[in-house]
């Protein structure tokens, strides 16, 4: 195949913000090449929804986070346009109102090899590729209940969070020798071995002698985390308290204003989330697949508070039937598993065991390996 780009194989990330994780997956990838292929290729990432799509889906940015809120509408969309056939009725119909963006975005950034971290771009840009394209990867970064629409078998390449999401495509028509596990990408600090805990705790200030959970909303700082940090914080428990608002300036406030008699320390949006994890006991977070992978990692038991439905119920189905953590909905939930681990130590220590099992701290170097694998035989 001729290189479209002149100088270094160029690769061309498609991701969007709507949360699941992909910018930060695509970025992990991204990283992964720069540390372990320096100077091998160049790339790009492209907001796709945010550049090509046309009215109304290039609201779709900015409406994810409302409707994240709204549980139910988010569902429904989800399940309506989920299932094989019914994912391609909806692409289908789509396509006469996408083919012209997906066009000019195929003509408009030429790559000799696309990588996309998002389900819904997949069959419109390979539609607009038609027969002889460069290669096109996917990476698939929802654990479990991956939605129809990451599965094209013309994809070159696809990669699979867990074991449960690659035998979901086989299941769906994908030829099982271009569907494999890699594990879900996460930024390369994670693969970075951890100062002691106890170097950790002195260096963050937290107690040394106290168990410490760690609450994280996700990137935006989303779900009931206010309402769940003042329970944990005024149960008595002997317990402490780090919390990561993330880019939620309003929970961040009021955190700060709040009167808790447990030791809490209050973050924004932190860089050093590594550091945090390995310093914490216990890992409290919405299902998303970055955390979930993260704390995995880390060894964390989990507690999951809250799940996007659809999107997210897998993670959440993961998480419990591997062992790694339970499901609490509500701050009695939340605080009655806390009560349980404190009081069973083993418990909790046979949940991080578990935990760290699962953890795939390699999955960005081995994608980033199979990026300059195929760019470099193509
Ligand atoms: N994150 C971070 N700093 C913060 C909060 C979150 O680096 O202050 C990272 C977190 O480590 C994870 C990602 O943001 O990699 C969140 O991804 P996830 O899939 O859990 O949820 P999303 O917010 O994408 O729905």
């Amino acid at each position: 195949m001729t290189r479209k780009t002149a100088d270094k194989p160029h690769i061309l990330f498609l991701f969007s913000d709507t949360g699941g994780g992909h910018r930060s997956a695509a970025k992990a990838i991204i990283e992964a090449l720069e540390i372990y292929h320096p100077g091998k290729v160049t790339t790009e990432m492209l907001d796709f929804f945010v550049e090509y799509a046309p009215p109304p889906f290039d609201m779709a940015v900015t409406t994810y986070a409302p409707m994240a809120q709204v549980p139910d509408l988010w569902e429904l969309g989800y399940k309506l346009s989920n299932g094989k056939w019914r994912g391609k009725l909806v692409q289908d119909v789509l396509w006469p109102y996408i083919r012209k963006s997906a066009e000019r975005l195929v003509t408009e950034h030429p790559c000799d090899l696309f990588l996309s971290v998002h389900p819904i771009i997949n069959t419109p840009i390979l539609r607009a590729l038609g027969e002889d394209h460069a290669p096109y990867l996917v990476v698939i970064t929802d654990m479990v209940s991956t939605h129809a629409f990451w599965y094209n078998d013309k994809a070159t390449l696809t990669m699979t969070p867990t074991e449960v999401a690659r035998l979901r495509g086989i299941g769906i028509g994908m030829d099982p020798k271009r569907i494999v596990l890699v594990g879900q990408p996460i930024a390369d600090k994670f693969r970075q071995p951890s100062p002691p805990k106890k170097d950790l705790r002195e260096m963050l200030g937290w107690p040394q002698d106290q168990t410490v959970a760690l609450i994280v909303g996700g990137g935006e700082g989303m779900g009931p985390v206010e309402e769940t940090v003042k329970a944990i914080g005024q149960s008595g428990m002997d317990l402490a308290l780090a919390v990561i608002a993330g880019h939620n300036e309003t929970l961040k406030t009021n955190l700060e204003n709040a009167d808790l008699e447990t030791p809490t320390f209050i973050y924004g949006f932190v860089e050093n989330m590594p550091d945090l994890m390995n310093a914490a006991d216990i890992l409290l977070t919405k299902a998303g697949p970055g955390t979930i992978s993260e704390g995995f990692i880390a060894g964390l038991p989990l507690i999951l508070y809250s799940k996007m439905p659809g999107q997210e119920d897998g993670n959440v189905d993961y998480v419990l039937n591997e062992g790694a953590g339970v499901w609490a909905p509500t701050v009695e939930d939340v605080l009655t598993t806390l009560r349980y681990w404190l009081a069973n130590p083993d418990v909790l220590k046979e949940t991080a065991a578990i935990s760290k099992s699962l953890g795939r701290p390699d999955a960005s170097y081995d994608i980033a390996q199979k990026i300059i694998d195929t760019v470099y035989r193509a």
